[in-house]
């Protein structure tokens, strides 16, 4: 028997094949789930390009819904959960896979963030996995599992990443809350922190090659972590494999955050 047979859920950060939103989506696909997703709004709608190179790759599997949802409007958010009641009824998973800075603030110092830019990033980055629990709670009676996309710089200083890291610690925070405030409707909610994988996002971050190549020579495993490695922890979380499992992150980094030091071998290119 399937995994995800019977499971029905909502995807949020799908960009391209590359997205490790799409890297979950293919594990809970072979493994059964029914899904839904959703795309930015196109700025032209005789162009929808945002919508073109989502549904590309979702169609083929059989995606149920495709809405456009920017997750700093509301009703958008609410327009993706009503449409998701009217495709599938009740829903058992969520991933939140979005993030998002201004590039400009993105790059640094964080002193030097501009107050819009800090508004944006905590907007799209950390508020959105409320407001999504707050709708999809609604659509799972009998309990659920939503996730969220994390990494090491909201736990400790990681030089280059910034204004994420602040937002990242403010997700990890916010995910320990809705796991407490859920937990009693049998709702899961955890964060998977993985380690770099170049992807459209990662590609603003300063400095990611050289970020590969350190967690190539620091972690345990001695190598960084394959994006369907972070896709088969998705799959466990959003599983019934992981039913006692809330308010965690979850690391998916080769063993690398629990480094203090270079392991003596360590080379650095
Ligand atoms: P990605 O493919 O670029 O995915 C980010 C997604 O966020 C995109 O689909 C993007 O949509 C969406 N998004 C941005 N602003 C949005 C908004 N206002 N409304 C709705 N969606 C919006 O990059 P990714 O690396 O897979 O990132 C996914 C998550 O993993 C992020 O939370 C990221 O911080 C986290 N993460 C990434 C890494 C890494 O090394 N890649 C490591 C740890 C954690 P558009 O592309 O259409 O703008």
């Amino acid at each position: 028997m399937s995994l995800m047979a019977g499971k029905r859920g909502l995807v949020f950060g799908i960009a391209n094949d590359y997205s490790i939103a799409w890297a979950i989506t293919e594990q809970l696909h072979k493994e059964g789930a029914e899904l839904g997703f959703t795309h930015l709004p196109d700025r032209d709608p005789a162009n929808p390009k945002m919508e073109r190179r989502v549904r590309k790759l979702v169609d083929p599997i059989g995606a149920k819904m495709l809405v456009s949802c920017d997750v700093q409007q509301d009703a958008d958010l609410d327009k993706t959960f009503a449409l998701a009641k009217e495709t599938f009824g009740e829903i058992d998973f969520v991933v939140h896979s979005i993030a998002y800075a201004p590039i400009d603030d993105l790059k640094g110092p964080v002193y030097g963030c501009s107050r819009d830019g800090f508004k944006t990033a905590m907007d799209i980055s950390v508020f959105s996995l409320m407001a999504i629990c707050k709708r999809a709670q609604a659509l799972m009676p009998n309990g659920g599992s939503i996730i969220t996309l994390s990494y090491l710089g909201g736990e400790r200083v990681i030089p280059g990443y910034n204004v994420m890291g602040l937002c990242k610690a403010a997700l990890e925070s916010s995910v320990g809350y809705l796991a407490h405030e859920l937990g009693q409707k049998k709702i899961r909610v955890n964060a998977l922190s993985a380690g770099p994988i170049k992807t459209l996002s990662s590609s603003a971050v300063k400095d990611f090659d050289s970020m590969l190549n350190m967690y190539g020579a620091m972690a345990p495993l001695r190598r960084n972590v394959e994006v369907e490695e972070v896709g088969k922890t998705g799959l466990y979380l959003l599983s019934d494999m992981s039913t006692g499992v809330t308010g965690e992150t979850l690391h998916v980094d080769s063993g690398y955050h629990v480094m203090g030091a270079p392991p003596a071998d360590a080379k650095f290119s």
